[in-house]
């Protein structure tokens, strides 16, 4: 009989396999690339030299420039979770809307999981942001990190044998681009604090690290060789795009119950949306890669190997 407290957030649950055994990373180099995440990197002129926070670059974007609200038409940009929390906030809409009014859907090519871009005019898609003026960008102190980036990427890396990860960032060239001409000599630190883009690459790291460990895994089927399920990429979506949804997810399924989450944090991500969006990263590297990241409650946990064992016959 159907039990008539179950939510389809639960049916949801119950199709991820929580418990299927899942791949290490360890003995894999992985090269995470946010340019490469957030914006189609094949298409821009990129100096292969390897900068470090402390290396300098000459650039300068003012209103002045010949070239002023180029680089806002045809930009190919992915929103990544915090930016698209941070224009929602900005536009006073919730992040359901904003990504039905401002984005387009699409896959991200070497991860094959699903991302929100920004819908650019122009029946070709090669037209002016929507956020874009004449005077220039209209939510400028909210703008994507991509935006922010420009014109350095940024790439991390863990090579197998290294402790912990490693920051690059490189120079991206554009011919229409005069901010390299006249330009202010600056360290990439000093540029990415003026930026504002700590807080950026901190909310979003585990995005970055979730799409780059599914591209890095890619080439063998996916993890454990299965690509993610269709519900899958729907849980990947919801979870980092979609805070309120994301939420209501936690709350009114069997989240809680399934999962050990610390009575403060439960309590900080009531309201709290980067926390929310933290623990989403942690819950997804957790089914998709079997990360420790997110502890099953101990009930569930021997529901479970009790489930397994008499599925495979065993008394
Ligand atoms: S968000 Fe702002 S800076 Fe970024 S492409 Fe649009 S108008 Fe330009
Ligand atoms: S200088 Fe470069 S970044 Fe600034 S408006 Fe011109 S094209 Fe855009």
């Amino acid at each position: 009989m159907a039990d008539p407290t179950r939510t389809s957030y639960d049916e949801e649950m119950e199709e991820i396999d929580i418990e299927a055994e899942r791949p290490s990373y360890d003995d894999r180099d992985i090269e995470v690339q946010l340019f490469d995440a957030v914006r189609d990197a094949a298409a821009f002129p990129v100096e292969p030299v390897r900068l470090t926070a402390e290396d300098t670059f000459s650039f300068r974007c003012h209103k002045d420039q010949p070239c002023w609200n180029k680089c806002c038409h045809g930009a190919d940009i992915t929103l990544t979770p915090y930016c698209i929390l941070r224009l929602s906030r900005r536009l006073k809409v919730s992040p359901s809307e904003f990504l039905a009014a401002y984005t387009v859907p699409a896959m991200h090519e070497k991860a094959d999981l699903p991302i929100a871009k920004i819908k650019t005019g122009g029946e070709d898609g090669r037209g002016a942001c929507p956020f874009n003026t004449p005077d220039g960008c209209s939510v400028y102190e909210d703008r994507p990190a991509t935006c922010r980036y420009y014109p350095l990427g940024m790439v991390s890396m863990k090579m197998k044998d290294m402790e912990g990860k490693e920051d690059f960032y490189f120079l991206v060239k554009e011919s229409h681009c005069c901010g390299h001409q006249d330009g202010k000599v600056q360290n990439v630190g000093e540029y990415r604090t003026e930026q504002a883009l700590v807080e950026y690459d901190r909310v979003n790291r585990g995005w970055v690290d979730l799409l780059m460990k599914m591209a890095s895994w890619k080439v063998m089927g996916g993890p454990m060789g299965q690509a993610p399920t269709t519900q899958t990429k729907k849980m990947f979506f919801m979870a980092t795009t979609d805070v309120e949804t994301f939420r209501r997810f936690v709350f009114e399924s069997r989240f809680l119950h399934t999962y050990e989450i610390d009575p403060e944090a439960v309590e900080l991500i009531k309201t709290d949306d980067e926390a929310l969006l933290l623990l989403g990263q942690d819950w997804l590297k957790n089914i998709l890669f079997n990360e420790p990241t997110i502890l099953l409650r101990e009930q569930v946990l021997h529901e479970a190997i009790a489930k397994a064992r008499s599925d495979m016959g065993a008394a």
